[in-house]
């Protein structure tokens, strides 16, 4: 038996301290004032807490070995074993039956009760030092020392830095995306059915779903995912098109323009009813440079139509409130238990290590794969 800290009162926190305290005295420290509290806000809410699809293409990494030992399945075998209810929807996504996150926590919290670890909620680690083979952590308010440690902070670099420990720098991903054209007119409009296409080097990304525009910038969950991509590079400087009309191939879409010609409209505006909203018809006009009182001509539709299946954007950075970040410890850097290769003891759980996954419950179950693997491991 060990005497062991946990370090972050997160998803991977408290599932990690629920397994290692099978063998191990357990200490989680929190610097939230109640654990779990960041689930809160997962999922807007209602916590989607893995999900049941193929995960080949969720992460930046491949992560099979470690998802093989704890696996979506296991995860669901793991929640309903602590007296959680879940279902899943169409696209796998798995949620609590109470569809609110709280109900996660409670089953989380009432489970790491009874396993008797030492909850420290409130109490922010501030420093961490290694002395012979033990180590020395303090807090706002007290040191103690213990055998083995295990840093599940999220995306804080702070004890990463006072260790010397090599990471990638942490970068924004989930996150909503600024462009450099001006969107105040489409915002608050919710594009459905469309394809988001990113141009990355010489690479295109391509997502299908929903947009949402913001004043100058795109939301949504597809431009979330296509966010991820950046956000591994480090650089949100790229360019992305929208084909409103995914299922419709350009030379029918010219066909289908022309045959409206037929219909006598007496001015532009008039010629885009009926196609899409009034913002998006407005928009389409004026990045055609097509006035709404004008005639429109054949010479006209094919930038009509260009526009409709190429509507483009220049990223130029992203914003603030995001989902998860990118960076961290490398894998590489950690043995299969996710213990470091250059400080015995001392472990690693969820997003402090560079895995990062697409929007759909990605993230958590890696917090709960991580978790589990070091508490059972250590
Ligand atoms: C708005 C939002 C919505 C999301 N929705 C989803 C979703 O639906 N599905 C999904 O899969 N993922 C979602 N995520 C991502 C998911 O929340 C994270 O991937 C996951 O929480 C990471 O777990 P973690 O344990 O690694 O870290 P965290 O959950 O970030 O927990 C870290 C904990 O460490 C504590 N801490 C930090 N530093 C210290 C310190 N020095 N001393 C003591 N304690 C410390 C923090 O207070 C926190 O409690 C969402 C994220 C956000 C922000």
């Amino acid at each position: 038996m060990s005497n062991i800290a946990i370090i972050g009162g997160g998803a991977s926190g408290i599932i990690c301290s629920i397994f290692a305290s099978k063998n191990n005295d357990v200490t989680l420290f929190c610097s939230d004032d109640k654990v779990g509290k960041k689930l809160l806000v997962t999922g807007n809410g209602r916590c989607n807490l893995t999900n049941l699809a193929n995960f080949n293409k969720a992460y930046n990494t491949d992560i099979t070995k470690y998802l093989k030992r704890f696996n979506q399945t296991q995860t669901l075998t793991f929640f309903s074993n602590i007296g959680l209810l879940t279902y899943s929807d169409q696209e796998n996504r798995v949620y609590p039956f109470s569809n609110s996150a709280t109900s996660v926590i409670d089953v989380l919290v009432n489970k790491l009760k009874k396993c008797d670890v030492n909850i420290k909620q409130n109490e922010e680690v501030l420093t961490i030092q290694q002395l012979n083979d033990k180590f020395k952590i303090t807090t706002i308010s007290h040191s103690y020392i213990f055998d083995k440690v295990v840093i599940s902070v999220g995306s804080s670099n702070k004890l990463l830095e006072q260790l010397n420990l090599k990471y990638k720098p942490f970068s924004p991903s989930l996150v909503s995306l600024k462009t450099k054209e001006d969107t105040h007119s489409l915002s608050g409009l919710r594009l459905s059915n469309v394809e988001v296409c990113l141009s990355l080097k010489n690479k295109i990304i391509i997502e299908k779903g929903e947009v949402l525009f913001k004043d100058r910038g795109l939301s949504g969950i597809c431009i979330f995912n296509l966010s991820a991509y950046l956000a591994r590079q480090n650089n949100y400087n790229a360019t992305i098109y929208i084909d409103m009309m995914p299922n419709v191939s350009k030379e029918s879409l010219i066909n289908m323009l022309q045959e409206r010609l037929k219909c006598n409209f007496i001015n532009a505006k008039e010629f885009m009813q009926g196609i899409f909203n009034d913002k998006i018809n407005n928009y389409i006009l004026k990045i055609c440079n097509i006035k709404n009182e004008e005639k429109i001509t054949i010479k006209n539709i094919n930038i009509i139509a260009n526009n409709i299946k190429q509507l483009f954007f220049n990223i130029v950075g992203c914003y603030e409130n995001h989902q998860v970040n990118s960076g961290g410890i490398l894998l590489d850097d950690l043995t299969d238990n996710l213990q470091s290769k250059s400080i015995k003891n001392l472990y690693f759980t969820g997003e402090i290590i560079d895995v990062d996954g697409i929007c759909g419950g990605y993230n958590l179950q890696w917090a709960w794969t991580s978790g589990k693997i070091v508490g059972e491991n250590i």
